[in-house]
C-alpha cells in the first residue's frame, strides 16, 4: 500500500522494517494525516493568499531565497579559477538568487526557511516547498 510518507512527502512502498525507501527515516503508519505536500514554485509566480504552512489568512510573508549556481559545469569551473584568482572570483558571480515571498500568517511568517524549502530544480528553476494541501489546491 502507497503511503505519503510524513518526512519527504513523496507518496512511497514502505520497506518491511517500516522505513521510507527515498529518505530512509520511519513511517508511523499510524500517525496523524499529512496535510502537507512539496510543491514547485516559481519567482513570480500568483499565490494564493492563504498562509502556505497552516491555510488560515495571510497577513504576511515568510520568504523562501535561495543562491542556486547555473550549471554545475560552470560552477566547477568557477571553483578552480576562484582557487587559482580569488581576488577576481570572490562573489557569487554566475550564481543566480531565487527568492520567493510565501503568503504566511502571523504564527508561520516567522518559519526558518530551512522548515520548508527543499532544494530547487536546476532545469526549471523552480524551488520546491512544502505547503498546506490547501494551499497547494488553490494554486491550480
Ligand atoms: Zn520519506
Ligand atoms: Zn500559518
Amino acid at each position: 500500500m502507497l503511503v505519503q510518507c510524513p518526512h519527504c512527502f513523496n507518496r512511497v512502498l514502505l520497506r518491511n522494517d517500516e522505513t521510507c525507501p527515498s529518505c530512509q527515516q520511519p513511517v508511523d503508519v499510524n500517525g496523524p494525516e499529512i496535510v502537507h505536500k512539496i510543491v514547485q514554485i516559481r519567482e513570480g509566480m500568483k499565490l494564493p493568499r492563504v498562509c502556505f504552512h497552516c491555510a488560515a489568512e495571510a497577513t504576511g510573508h515568510a520568504m523562501a531565497k535561495l543562491v542556486a549556481e547555473r550549471e554545475e559545469a560552470d560552477f566547477a569551473l568557477r571553483f578552480i579559477l576562484a582557487r587559482l584568482l580569488p581576488s577576481v572570483f570572490r562573489g557569487t558571480s554566475g550564481a543566480k538568487v531565487i527568492r520567493v515571498d510565501m503568503p504566511a500568517c502571523r504564527a508561520c511568517e516567522d518559519k526558518p526557511q530551512s522548515a520548508f524549502l527543499r532544494g530547487w530544480d536546476p532545469r526549471s528553476g523552480f524551488l520546491r516547498v512544502v505547503v498546506h494541501r490547501d494551499f497547494a489546491a488553490a494554486m491550480k
